[in-house]
């Protein structure tokens, strides 16, 4: 009897996962709506199933225990008993890579291989390992054939290659931005990028072509945009762990073998209830929040500056519940073995956000790195151990890192999801006119002390609305308010709250 066809015998697999290097900010190399979505609508469409398997032509299957993220192949094959498995490796990196290079010409890709009997497995022990030191084969995009052209028009990063009609008038652009340049309507969205999922899944109509009619979808002046980042937290520990009890517990591999896939799409369902739920109540039949790029359990998008309040909330309490949902189980076996050896529990992963409030001009390639600044303050606030937002609006207090702390979710929602009476007093003081909100903002950043604040605010007639935001008029100056915000931070979220 040979090994593989023994009783209990797991079988091997080789994976191979090929990725576009940084995708955000690939997709955002282009600052206009149009060029990042005519590459993520080319991106998708390179990195479908049935297009990915035609490439590789029987070599090797499409791995479905890897989640589905935008941006990232991942692929598998049986190991053959005795043979190196690098040749076949390098066949599929080559067929995949031929193809994610045509489509996106200036992108960087990376790809990692391990094996073994798990995905999650090989990913911990094999392949993250490597991505970290670099042991990785490279493909970058080719130099210029004319390194002194003129640069291109559009992204003004690669050299121009070509010419081109960009909304009426022609261009010199580079291969990627030529590649960009293709009219909406031929842009057949069957849903496969995140944007088309969402229009077709909720029957939405198809959101507006330019960030400035997207802004107009809001209220207000009907300027001014919002783009946040979301991303789970502490995933990795929670990964690592499967792994580890995994190698051990045969009874684990199906979990391992689900997981990722779990997660993805707990993610997904997330966003797709929390954009039906907001379209419902703001009673929009045309897409307003429009995701640029779904990875695994990180979402990059695009709103009207005043959707995005409730977006975010909503997003990160619905995450929660549908990654609880997903690993309830799991995580009740991985914490009795962690009981027994006397280590602290594993709770249900969390999300943090970040969000950036601006004028719709401002380029989406800024605007997604101070949407990540932001999301990364928000998770060292928490220590990834709750869900957590923090926020810059860069109409009001300009690039730099916010003076404001990020605000904890639990702040704003309590455990059963209703809101606190922070969120119940934010809104009376959305309600106050702006004009006071503003001038009680000076006062507060020149005389610094609360009671300055408190003097104008009851000179105002605003009393009762800024007063949950002080500290106690019995305690120190400097303690905390009783909802748990500071009244600067509470001006800041007024300015954009969604019943200003
Ligand atoms: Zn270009």
């Amino acid at each position: 009897m040979t090994a593989a066809t023994e009783p209990g015998h797991v079988p091997e697999h080789v994976y191979v996962d090929i990725g576009v290097v940084r995708v955000q900010s690939y997709l955002s190399r282009t600052s206009s709506l149009r060029g990042h979505r005519a590459a993520s609508h080319t991106l998708a469409a390179a990195t479908a199933r049935e297009a990915v398997e035609r490439a590789v032509d029987g070599l090797a299957e499409v791995n479905a225990e890897a989640g589905e993220v935008d941006g990232v192949v991942s692929m598998r094959f049986d190991v053959v008993p005795d043979e190196d498995p690098a040749p076949r490796v390098r066949l599929v990196q080559d067929a995949v890579l031929a193809r994610l290079r045509q489509a996106l010409p200036a992108a960087e890709f990376t790809s990692v291989w391990g094996r073994g009997t798990s995905y999650v497995e090989v990913y911990q022990r094999q392949m993250k390992p490597r991505i970290g030191s670099g042991e990785v084969r490279y493909d970058l995009p080719p130099p210029a054939e004319f390194p002194l052209a003129a640069p291109c028009r559009t992204c003004h990063v690669g050299p121009a290659a070509g010419e081109a009609a960009v909304t009426g008038s022609r261009r010199q652009l580079c291969p990627d931005c030529l590649q960009r340049n293709i009219p909406r309507d031929t842009m057949l969205d069957d849903g496969g990028t995140p944007e088309g999922r969402l229009v077709r899944d909720l029957g939405l109509d198809r959101p507006p072509e330019m960030f400035p009619a997207l802004a107009a979808l809001g209220g207000g002046e009907g300027n001014h945009l919002a783009t946040v980042a979301a991303d789970g937290n502490a995933f990795g520990e929670f990964f690592g762990e499967l792994a580890r009890q995994g190698s051990l517990d045969p009874g684990l591999r199906q979990a391992k073998e689900e997981l990722s896939a779990k997660l993805s799409q707990a993610t997904r369902d997330a966003l797709q209830e929390t954009v039906y739920d907001l379209h419902i109540e703001y009673d929009y039949v045309q897409l307003c929040v429009i995701p640029h790029v779904v990875g695994g359990d990180d979402v990059l998008l695009s709103m009207p500056a005043d959707w995005a309040w409730k977006f975010t909330i909503t997003f990160l309490q619905r995450f929660h519940a549908s990654v609880r949902e997903a690993t309830a189980e799991l995580i009740d076996r991985l914490n009795g073995d962690r009981t027994r050896t006397g280590r602290p529990g594993l709770v249900p992963p969390t999300a943090s956000a970040g969000v950036v409030f601006s004028h719709h001009k401002e380029p989406l390639n800024l605007l997604r790195e101070s949407a990540y600044d932001r999301m990364a303050e928000a998770k060292r606030e928490a220590k990834g151990r709750q869900s957590s937002i923090q926020w810059l609006d860069l109409t009001a207090d300009g690039p730099d890192a916010p003076r404001h702390r990020p605000v904890l979710l639990a702040k704003l929602r309590t455990p059963a999801g209703e809101p606190t009476d922070a969120d119940r007093a934010l809104s009376r003081l959305a309600g106050v006119p702006p004009a006071h909100r503003s001038r009680l903002a000076g006062v507060l950043r020149d005389r610094g002390p609360l009671t300055a604040a408190a003097v104008e605010s009851r000179r105002v007639g605003h009393w009762e609305a800024v007063r949950p935001f002080l500290p106690p008029l019995d305690g120190p100056p400097d303690g905390e308010p009783p909802c748990g915000i500071g009244l600067g931070a509470a001006l800041g979220m007024a300015r954009r709250w969604p019943c200003a």
